[in-house]
């Protein structure tokens, strides 16, 4: 949803980031998820976008991590189902034993795990609703 930004806005994104900037802020490439201005990042380390506040955007250092840990855990769950898989097949020719019962219920439980962080992984990524609300208020002429 891209919110239609005027003259008028353009011009207190461009205030308010040179206002930023005079306070040690830097530019970014990036742009704001929700408005598509310029993101700064702040000396704190922290992004912020002049209309919304603080962003999260998906290509700071830490998502990339997180991404890149998503998808080893997704690759781990495909190991996973295969050796269940071998399990099925195991059990299907000579029958299960007590071993392979215990071996499978450490092996759903992996899964069980994997699923529960990616969950976690998953949380949105634009935190910036509040912010939008705050600004509205903030700019929307008392
Ligand atoms: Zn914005």
């Amino acid at each position: 949803m891209d919110e239609e930004i005027d003259k008028e806005t353009r011009e207190l994104v461009l205030k308010k980031a040179v206002e930023l900037m005079r306070s040690g802020a830097t530019l970014l490439s990036e742009v704001c998820p929700i408005c598509k201005s310029p993101l700064l990042k702040l000396r704190s380390g922290e992004i912020v976008c002049p209309i919304h506040g603080r962003v999260m955007v998906v290509k700071t250092e830490e998502e990339i991590a997180e991404a890149g840990v998503l998808g080893a855990l997704t690759e781990l769950e495909k190991r996973i189902a295969k050796i269940l898989g071998m399990y099925i097949r195991k059990i299907d020719k000579e029958g299960s034993t007590y071993e392979d019962a215990r071996d499978i219920v450490y092996w759903l439980d992996a899964l069980e795990r994997i699923e529960r962080i990616k969950h976690i992984l998953k949380r949105p990524l634009i935190q910036g609703e509040e912010q939008i609300k705050k600004s509205e208020r903030r700019e929307g002429g008392e």
